[in-house]
């Protein structure tokens, strides 16, 4: 047995735990009684196009079989227009592989650039699930800590950024802060990568995990990590966009001005295979041939966002304010985070102490919820401030 695998499966999820915490509770008192903010799991509804897509392509008579390793063409070919549109580069399908959601595209693009002994720097809080990709193809994580408005420390990236980095992971809109990143922290992370690059001799790549891309609510799109810096490699997913997480596909895309652009690319199809991750499920690359740059009405986040927002902060609850994605990090009034959820969960409140995304300190609170549910939490909330002795006024961080 691989070592790892055994110390990993011996690890528990926070995440997990209170999920089937939430299950086992929502059976004992009833689901409306449990106000269950732990789990990511996209509620907007899919769009009517994308079902008919879906019915249009299980007539195909070559729906089952299986398609080419790297995606369907047209589906890569309608990716490849859809970036070249977005950030005006002139992608082809050639840069573009189709990957089982964006933890499929993670994994394939770790194993591809990581090698035994090299090393990745991921910027906290980060999405739990980077250790394991990282550590799964061999390198090891170095953790780069985020400012108080949740932007990077750029100095710290400096420091960390060393003789053995291959690469730096970005996420935005985050998972679990819901920032963004900023024009500035892009230009700050290009300029010590290019530093970097020139240090070393190589390119230092720039991976940048965007599941939640479409989902940014003050401001017409996020800033693009692409066309910032040239060594990017774009993990894209429909998971959330169009609220498919269980059918697992998106992509990866590779910038058409990256170093090494052809080694990289087929190394990338031969990590997907070597990983049993090639050809991702037929129907669904079928029916988003024509579905690709649609967006669930995801407005009900935005309203959700901003209710919890405005509650908690009345409460003296001091919280992170959410730009994107569905997540809100709210900061816990006791430094012990585990002691605060379980305090909350007194109050039949589920709330993810943030030890896992890399810092200490924080809950995260997903609220892909029914909006209803966030209406009656306040009661429960307000019981939790008045045991931590929050008052009611300022509590934006
Ligand atoms: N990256 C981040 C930041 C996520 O939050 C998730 C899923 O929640 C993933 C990657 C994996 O996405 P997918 O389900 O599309 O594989």
């Amino acid at each position: 047995m691989q070592q790892k695998y055994a110390a990993w499966g011996r690890v528990k999820s926070c995440i997990r735990e209170l999920t089937a915490y939430g299950s086992a509770r929502k059976a004992e008192i009833g689901a409306d009684k449990v106000f269950d903010f732990s789990i990511g799991s996209p509620s907007a509804p899919v769009p009517a196009e994308v079902w008919e897509a879906m019915r249009e392509a299980l007539k195909r008579p070559d729906v089952h079989e299986k398609t080419p390793p790297e995606g369907l063409p047209a589906l890569r070919e309608a990716v490849a227009r859809d970036l070249s549109r977005r950030y005006a580069l002139d992608f082809s399908a050639q840069e573009i592989q189709i990957v089982t959601g964006a933890a499929g595209g993670l994994a394939v693009c770790l194993n591809a650039l990581l090698s035994p002994g090299s090393e990745a720097v991921v910027l906290a809080p980060f999405f739990p699930e980077y250790r394991v990709f990282i550590e799964g193809a061999g390198g090891t994580a170095a953790v780069v800590p985020a400012r108080a408005d949740m932007q990077p420390e750029l100095d710290a990236l400096r420091e960390a950024v060393g003789e053995k980095t291959r690469l730096v992971i970005v996420n935005t809109p985050n998972n679990p802060t819901g920032a963004i990143l900023s024009e500035e922290s892009l230009r700050g992370i290009a300029e010590i990568l290019r530093e970097a690059s020139e240090r070393w001799g190589r390119p230092v790549y720039l991976i940048s995990d965007e599941p939640y891309r479409e989902l940014c609510f003050d401001r017409e799109s996020i800033p693009c990590v692409m066309t910032a810096y040239e060594n990017t490699l774009l993990c894209y997913s429909f998971s959330k966009s169009l609220s498919l997480p269980g059918e697992r596909v998106g992509y990866l895309a590779v910038n058409p001005a990256l170093e090494n652009r052809d080694e990289v690319l087929a190394s990338l199809r031969r990590a997907a295979a070597a990983l049993g991750y090639s050809a991702a499920p037929s129907l669904m690359q079928h029916a988003l041939v024509g579905c690709v740059g649609m967006t669930a009405d995801v407005s009900v986040y935005r309203e959700n966002r901003d209710l919890l927002y405005a509650m908690l902060t009345e409460l003296g609850f001091r919280c992170v304010y959410p730009e994107g994605a569905f997540y809100l990090f709210l900061k816990s009034p006791v430094e012990d985070a585990k002691a605060f959820s379980e305090a909350a969960k007194k109050q039949e409140l589920l709330l993810v102490p943030s030890d896992d995304f890399g810092v200490g300190g924080y809950l995260r609170l997903a609220y892909c919820v029914p909006t209803e549910t966030i209406r009656r939490s306040r009661r429960a909330f307000e019981a939790l401030a008045k045991e931590f002795g929050l008052g009611e006024g300022d509590g934006a961080c």
